[in-house]
């Protein structure tokens, strides 16, 4: 039975992956940092029911002897690094915790890999946002990078690191440069997410309208379940490297209210509102990822339609709010 260490277990990806990886046998560890919330923190774990099915462990990417020592005892076949502050507009707020947990953070990791179990497989959460001022219209592999905020720089150095311990030390080290993915386990404060539990709670009478930030910004949106395939498939190939993974279409927000709102036989227009609020200091205007290597060499193609999805995540959050209504 091999063994898979996840960091980031508690967050969306965390969920499926460990889902999936149970599901082909393996025995899943997962990285939990000390909380006072303890009996909350495994929400998205307990909602795809594997909850106890997985063994924690406590560490944080932060603390580099923590992630030694777990390492050492757990002798993991294959790492997964998700962990992250991830939410973009929030590493303007905290652009130095950012830099620690999502950039050195991966840093503390591969050494512990390094130094522990060399011989373990390793996977980088890498991330568009490394784009960022787009430098080609369609983003592959080849393009060049430029980040824009404090998230992605973070990503951007621990995507080299993940690239350099590889060529360096011949670490098995992939990185996959993910385009959002979405779901309804996805944390409340992405646009995706918060759209569809507005839109839930309008449609219930709890909530009058949803306030916004800029509506003309597009992304490639794909699901999280097909996301974690890619991760794990990466980590099956006997030679490491980076792959992008997208679905190669692009929605404008103002396009996704439009999806979410008729969905439930609303027209967005009467509901949404702009708030300077919600722009960011930097945009990141146009993602539109091209994975037709990972096409090619791990044969993974994205299997839901973004109407697919957003029915799925305004369902679970009608549901959410239904049950707390009682
Ligand atoms: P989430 O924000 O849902 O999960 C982040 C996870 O990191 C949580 O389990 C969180 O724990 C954990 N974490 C945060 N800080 C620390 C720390 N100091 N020590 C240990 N664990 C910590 O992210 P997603 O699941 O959406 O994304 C997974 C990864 O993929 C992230 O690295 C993200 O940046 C990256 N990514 C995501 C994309 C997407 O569209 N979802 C696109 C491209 C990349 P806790 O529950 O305690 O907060
Ligand atoms: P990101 O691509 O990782 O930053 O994912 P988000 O879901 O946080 O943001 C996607 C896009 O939606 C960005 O261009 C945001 O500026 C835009 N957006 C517009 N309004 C909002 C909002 O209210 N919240 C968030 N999170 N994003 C918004």
């Amino acid at each position: 039975m091999p063994t898979a260490l996840i960091t980031g277990i508690t967050g969306q990806d965390g969920a499926y992956l460990s889902q999936l990886l149970l599901s082909k046998g393996y025995r899943v560890v997962g990285l939990l940092r000390r909380s006072a919330s303890a009996d909350v923190i495994g929400e998205r774990l307990r909602w795809l029911g594997i909850i106890d099915d997985v063994e924690m462990v406590d560490g944080n990417m932060t603390d580099l002897s923590s992630l030694i020592r777990i390492i050492d005892s757990v002798s993991p076949d294959e790492v997964y690094n998700l962990a992250a502050q991830s939410f973009v507009a929030a590493s303007w707020q905290q652009p130095l915790l950012t830099g620690q947990v999502t950039g050195m953070g991966a840093a503390n990791l591969l050494e512990a890999v390094r130094i522990a179990q060399p011989s373990a497989r390793y996977y980088q959460a890498s991330s568009s946002e490394m784009f960022g001022l787009i430098q080609e219209p369609v983003q592959s592999e080849r393009t060049p990078f430029y980040p824009r905020s404090p998230y992605a720089v973070a990503k951007l150095y621990a995507h080299w690191m993940t690239v350099n311990y590889r060529e360096s030390f011949g670490l098995h080290t992939s990185s996959g440069i993910l385009f959002n993915h979405e779901s309804p386990l996805r944390g409340i404060e992405f646009v995706t997410r918060k759209v569809t539990d507005g839109v839930a709670r309008i449609k219930l009478g709890l909530a009058k309208t949803l306030s916004l930030g800029n509506l003309e910004a597009t992304r490639d949106w794909g699901h999280a379940r097909d996301y974690v395939r890619a991760m794990w498939l990466m980590l099956q190939q006997e030679i490491p490297d980076d792959y992008v993974i997208a679905t190669g279409r692009t929605t404008s927000i103002r396009q996704l209210c439009s999806i979410a709102f008729s969905y439930v036989g609303l027209d967005y227009e009467e509901y949404i509102t702009t708030s300077k609020n919600f722009f960011r200091p930097a945009e990141v205007e146009v993602l539109l990822g091209d994975a037709s290597k990972a096409q090619e060499k791990l044969g993974w193609t994205a299997t839901t339609s973004l109407e697919d999805m957003i029915g799925e995540m305004v369902d679970a959050d009608l549901t959410r709010h239904r049950k707390r209504l009682g």
